[in-house]
């Protein structure tokens, strides 16, 4: 789960991490009302859209030469304007893919007086089973560029979880920022306190770009990303209590209604599948035969009825599916059982495209015979090669 950068930064702040002072908003006034209560002459309005690339982003309402979604504002009322400009429009980032996200708030901020932008994220790295801290001395927008043309100045520090954050930890963090003085001292407990933050939140990635050091010496946060484990939000019902839905695709949303894990993507075969692993299986041996899955979605082990034709109607939810793959091991769940709620399910919501079917498992046989004696177009596969063959053959038929 995904959190706004605000939420982030009030969260951070209970660690004792440096933070400009910054009000969320929801209208102008708002906003207005927000930069009165800071000291000025400098702020910053900031978009709150799930998605990075702000500051380079660009209003689709406001043309090619209008600012991005982060504005120093020198007054109140350019703080207005910026505001008016921003909020229910639609900034596109390299993040956020050509639609963008619709501007629904706002973050109004101190502006720092910025020496230096450095780079600062944490995450869980799975190769080494350790979490892992990713500093570079090149912070700023053009991050990635930096990771791409000069990775040598990026630098990695991994910390056994068993051992926990240790100093030395800390001081590699400073010697890798370059930071010497005061500055060190600061980046090395900022490592601590976001080491605690991370663990203690259940977090999967933070990340802060820039990490500054002020004019006046200080190491800020200046921007931040979190997302947080979705297994141990049942722990955080606080952090959970800040999911904004808006920010999220309404068919994953209602998918996770169903317990059904549904990720959308931009091909044409819808696939329904259960377990992760043959989900990815099966979206592979269709990229392998010449198509694109429309989505990835896993049913889980109790694939029942209910949960197969809401499955179904999130698929066909989705205009650009052309048909549907179903690759189903009846290993907990039996094959008949399946087969009687892929019939049912197709009843249910009028099934419009080819639809092929892979069952393999406990009552194998029962449950194909179920499928060729539904009356329903439903074509049969062998194995997972088939399967994928028979659907890529059927929707170019179709088309
Ligand atoms: P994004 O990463 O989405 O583009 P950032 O919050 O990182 O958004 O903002 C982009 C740039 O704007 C930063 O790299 C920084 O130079 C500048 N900036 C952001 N917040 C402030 C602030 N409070 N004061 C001064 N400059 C800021
Ligand atoms: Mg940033």
């Amino acid at each position: 789960m995904n959190i706004h950068e605000y939420q982030a930064k009030e969260l951070l702040a209970k660690y004792g991490v440096g933070i400009p002072a910054g009000i969320p908003a929801l209208t102008v006034e708002e906003a207005v009302a927000a930069a009165k209560q800071l000291p000025g002459p400098l702020y910053v309005v900031k978009a709150q859209i799930h998605a990075g690339g702000r500051g380079k982003g660009k209003f689709k309402e406001l043309g090619p030469d209008a600012k991005g979604g982060v504005r120093l504002a020198k007054s109140i009322e350019e703080v207005e304007a910026f505001a008016k400009e921003m909020l229910g429009n639609t900034l596109v980032t390299i993040q956020t893919g050509e639609a963008g996200k619709q501007v629904n708030r706002l973050y109004v901020t101190d502006g720092v007086d910025i020496d230096k932008e450095y780079y600062l994220s944490m995450l869980v790295d799975r190769a080494t089973g350790r979490l892992a801290m990713v500093v570079s001395t090149e912070g700023g927008m053009d991050i990635e560029e930096v990771a791409h043309s000069t990775p040598e100045k990026i630098t990695t520090i991994t910390i056994d979880p068993a051992e926990g954050f240790k100093p030395h930890h800390g001081r590699a963090v400073a010697f890798a920022l370059k930071l010497t003085g005061d500055l060190n001292k600061q980046a090395q407990k900022l490592a601590g306190q976001l080491y605690e933050a991370f663990v203690a939140m259940d977090c999967d990635m933070l990340e802060i770009n820039p990490l500054v050091e002020s004019k006046g010496g200080e190491l800020l946060v200046l921007d931040t990303k979190m997302s947080f484990d979705s297994n141990a939000l049942f722990r955080h019902p606080d952090i959970f209590a800040l999911r904004d839905e808006t920010e999220e695709d309404p068919a994953e949303i209602e998918a996770s209604k169903y317990d059904l894990a549904y990720i959308k993507l931009d091909g044409d075969i819808g696939c329904m599948v259960n377990g992760a692993g043959l989900a990815m299986a099966t979206m592979d041996i269709i990229k392998l035969n010449g198509s694109f899955p429309a989505n990835f979605l896993d049913v889980g082990g109790g694939a029942n009825k209910e949960k197969v034709t809401a499955a179904f109607k999130i698929i066909l939810k989705d205009p650009n599916v052309k048909g549907i793959l179903v690759n189903i091991f009846g290993g907990i769940m039996k094959c008949d059982v399946i087969a009687e709620g892929i019939v049912a399910a197709a009843k249910d919501v009028n099934l419009s495209v080819p639809l092929v079917v892979r069952l393999e498992g406990t009552n194998v046989q029962q449950g194909k015979d179920i499928l060729a004696n539904s009356g329903l177009p439903i074509v049969a596969a062998n194995d997972l090669g088939d399967a994928a063959q028979k659907i890529v053959a059927e929707v170019k038929k179709a088309a």
